[in-house]
């Protein structure tokens, strides 16, 4: 016979008793839980940290600390009631602000003033964050792609109608040139948000080759002309003599240069000089791209890198994704990138590519077969 003795006595509400309690407490969403006239019983250890502080709670009712208007807890307690859980979002904390969802649920107990209400709340902050960075680059993309592509459905349409009208008046080049130049300012766009992703993720393998840096830099140069001429502006080439060739991912660097320049060419003004230099050491060859315009503020110096980041010119055109792209792909050929600048003077952008890149850097070698 099997004697259970002691150690079967029923200790199973006892210990639930204390598991209970280590759960509420040990929870990592903040719990509350209210009786039936909203005050609050009991909060745990998550609420308390969450909460408290957050709104001086001598001045505030602690309603107000819940998310929750006073005036409207009876409407928001009978719809927790007869409709099942309510939830909404709010913000609390005024030094480090935090977003929160939370949900009132009827509790099935009798005794409402034991508790007759559980309240939950998750920090949806990150969630929040994300979801104004996805709406805003949304925003900035969508203005960005209409401008040019307004650009080009103008030009396509104006050489039409001359076309169809036999008008010979229009000078249909500049108008086609704006148009061609408007459509590789959407390219440049699109494929410096794709290839962004995909150097972040190590998905974009670097296709290496042989390059003329020189003519490199010409042809980004070259991208850039008619806008500069527009603005009045001047950029020199300046290109040490008998450079080695240079060797990395074509596509990319002449990207690199085409964004540095085309920033240029946006933050100065008219009438500003631009030069564009490409120099060689030992370890590496070193471009530079140097304006004469409104220079870079302080508080803009440390973010310009970041992706989606726009300066004091936030009302100027762009997205803030051209230097991002720059960094992840000059890094990607263990190259380096930095600026130097002054507010009023002007702004030098430098990148170097190692003349030996390291092993990890060199993903695919095209062998031109
Ligand atoms: P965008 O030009 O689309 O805003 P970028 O990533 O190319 O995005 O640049 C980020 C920010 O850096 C810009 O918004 C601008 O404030 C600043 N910036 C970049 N290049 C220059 C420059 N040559 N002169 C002054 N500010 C610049």
């Amino acid at each position: 016979m099997i004697d259970g003795g002691a150690d079967c006595a029923p200790r199973g509400p006892a210990v639930a008793a204390v598991d209970y309690r280590l759960l509420f407490e040990s929870h990592p969403d903040p719990v509350a839980i209210l009786d039936g006239a909203g005050a609050i019983l009991q909060v745990n250890q998550a609420a308390d940290t969450v909460l408290h502080g957050q709104v001086p709670c001598d001045t505030a009712p602690d309603l107000v600390r819940l998310g929750i208007d006073p005036d409207t807890f009876v409407e928001l307690a009978r719809r927790a009631r007869e409709e099942g859980p309510v939830s909404w979002e709010f913000a609390c904390g005024d030094a480090a602000p935090r977003q929160l969802e939370a949900r009132l649920l009827a509790l099935p107990l009798d005794d409402a003033a034991r508790g007759a209400y559980l309240w939950v709340a998750h920090d949806v902050t990150e969630r929040v964050h994300l979801e104004q960075a996805r709406q805003q680059l949304v925003h900035m993309i969508v203005h960005d792609l209409r401008v040019p592509l307004g650009n080009v459905l103008n030009s396509l349409d104006l050489v039409l109608t001359a076309w169809r009208e036999r008008d010979v008046t229009l000078p249909a080049e500049q108008v086609l040139d704006i148009g061609l130049h408007s459509a590789h300012r959407m390219d440049l766009l699109i494929n410096d948000i794709l290839d962004s992703a995909r150097l972040q993720a190590r998905e974009r393998d670097l296709v290496v080759d042989e390059i003329d840096a020189a003519a490199l830099l010409r042809e980004a140069v070259e991208a850039l002309t008619s806008s500069a001429e527009r603005r009045g502006q001047a950029i020199t080439v300046e290109i040490m003599p008998d450079l080695p060739p240079l060797v990395g991912d074509a596509d990319l660097l002449r990207r690199v240069l085409v964004n540095l320049v085309n920033n240029a060419v946006k933050y100065t003004q008219e009438g500003g000089r631009i030069t564009v230099r490409v120099t060689v050491d030992d370890d590496a060859m070193i471009f530079a791209v140097a304006d004469t315009g409104r220079g870079i503020a302080p508080e803009d110096q440390a973010h310009i890198f970041d992706l989606f980041y726009r300066g004091g010119a936030r009302r100027a055109k762009g997205a803030g994704i051209g230097l991002a792209f720059c960094k992840l792909a000059v890094e990607a050929h263990g190259g380096r990138i930095w600026f130097e600048t002054t507010v009023g003077n002007g702004s030098s952008f430098y990148f170097t590519i190692p003349r030996v890149l390291p092993e990890r850097a060199i993903y695919k070698v095209e062998d031109g077969s």
